[in-house]
Formats: structure tokens, C-alpha cells, sequence
């Protein structure tokens, strides 16, 4: 079965082949040029669904073989703030903002509002889209949000966030201990299973 992302991220597209050793992993731009996709869902469900419809209808006109597309949609809220950033955390400092200034944004609005640590957690919703309808499927990793950024690895808002049961930021912790515990880790093994179940 070949799982087609919806994604053209090269970073996404291995940590996806390396969960999904028994499927063939392609990235979407194997087969259809690159395009963008409004992601005006309410949720991320609703936006990795969007995604997933969008890549599948393109995509079947072109491949003959079974084939599945996989898209994801994450981000991470902070119930302090409101559920901020939420399904808006790519952009949080504005349309077309880097990592860098939404993680700094945060950093800021939880300063402002006198916070200096408070839970937070990061959620993945999978969606997968094939010819016998549609699938979607959740991960998350709890933990807590610090008013400072600590460590350089990982990416987006991973320098503030302490997962529950350890005392360093994710970019202090090396990139196994996340692989474990990530929200995409785990929304991806239930992607598999059901993947797994279409043959
Ligand atoms: P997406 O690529 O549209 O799903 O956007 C996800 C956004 O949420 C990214 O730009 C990051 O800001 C944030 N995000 C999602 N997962 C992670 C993670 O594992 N670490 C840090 N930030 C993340």
C-alpha cells in the first residue's frame, strides 16, 4: 500500500518513513505539483481532513496502484491562555511568522499575563483518506509551558515546553525521548494500525 503525504516537508516525510517501514511513503509532490491548501477547519481534525480530501482527489487521477493519503495537523494549546494558539500555532505571530517568532510570541503573552509555567499539550490529528472513506486519529503530549526558551533542539514551540515527568524542555531532551512521548508518535501508530487493517 503506498501512504501518500500531504506534506512536502522533508522532516515530516522521514520521521513518517521511519515509523511506516512496511508501506512505501511518498510525499504528494511525487505526483501532483506543489499547491496550497486553505486550512479553514474549526479543529485539527476538520484541517487534516481539508488537506487529506484536497491531495486525494488530485493525486487519484494520476496513480493506479492502491494507495492511501495521509495528512496531519497539529499544534499546541495553552488552557491558561484561552486554548491558544490551538489549530493557529504555525502562525500565531502572524500569517507567514518563523518558529522562532511564534515561540517568542508565547514566551511574551505568558509573561504579560504574570505566568512563568502552566500546563500546556501538544495535539496530532491524523487524518487518512482513501477509497473505502475516510479515517482520522489523535495523539497528544501533555506537559507544561515555561516563560523562557531552554535548549536549541527539536523545533516550533519545543524550547518552552516540558513534557509531564521530566524537568528539561524538549530542546534540552535528546530527540529520542520525544520520539516516545510525541503527540505525532502517537497519532502515527494508530494511523498504522488502521492503515494496517485496509491492506
Ligand atoms: P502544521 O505543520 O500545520 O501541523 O503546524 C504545526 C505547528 O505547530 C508548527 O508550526 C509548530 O509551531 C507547532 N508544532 C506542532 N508539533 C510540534 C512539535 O512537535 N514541536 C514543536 N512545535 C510543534
Amino acid at each position: 500500500m503506498k501512504i501518500i503525504l500531504a506534506s512536502g516537508n522533508q522532516g515530516k516525510i522521514r520521521e513518517i518513513a521511519s515509523y511506516c517501514d512496511k508501506h512505501e511513503v511518498l510525499p504528494y509532490t511525487d505526483f501532483t505539483e506543489k499547491f496550497e491548501v486553505v486550512e479553514d477547519g474549526a479543529t485539527f481534525k476538520e484541517n487534516a481532513l481539508i488537506k487529506a480530501h484536497a491531495i486525494y482527489d488530485k493525486v487519484k487521477e494520476k496513480i493506479d496502484t492502491p494507495f492511501v493519503v495521509l495528512s496531519d495537523d497539529s499544534g499546541i494549546t495553552v488552557p491558561a491562555l484561552g486554548n491558544i494558539p490551538g489549530i493557529y500555532s504555525a502562525r500565531y505571530a502572524g500569517e507567514g511568522a518563523t518558529d522562532k517568532e511564534n515561540l517568542h510570541k508565547l514566551i511574551d503573552t505568558l509573561k504579560e499575563k504574570g505566568i512563568e509555567r502552566t500546563p500546556a499539550y501538544y495535539t496530532a490529528a491524523m487524518a487518512i483518506v482513501t477509497d473505502r472513506g475516510d479515517f482520522t486519529v489523535h495523539g497528544w503530549m501533555h506537559g507544561n509551558v515555561i516563560a523562557e526558551a531552554r535548549g536549541d533542539k527539536g523545533f516550533g514551540y519545543d524550547p518552552m515546553f516540558i513534557p509531564e515527568g521530566y524537568t528539561q524542555t524538549l530542546g534540552e531532551l535528546d530527540a529520542d525521548v520525544k520520539q516516545k512521548l510525541s503527540h505525532r508518535a502517537k497519532a502515527l501508530e494508530l494511523a498504522k494500525t488502521v492503515i494496517g487493517t485496509l491492506k
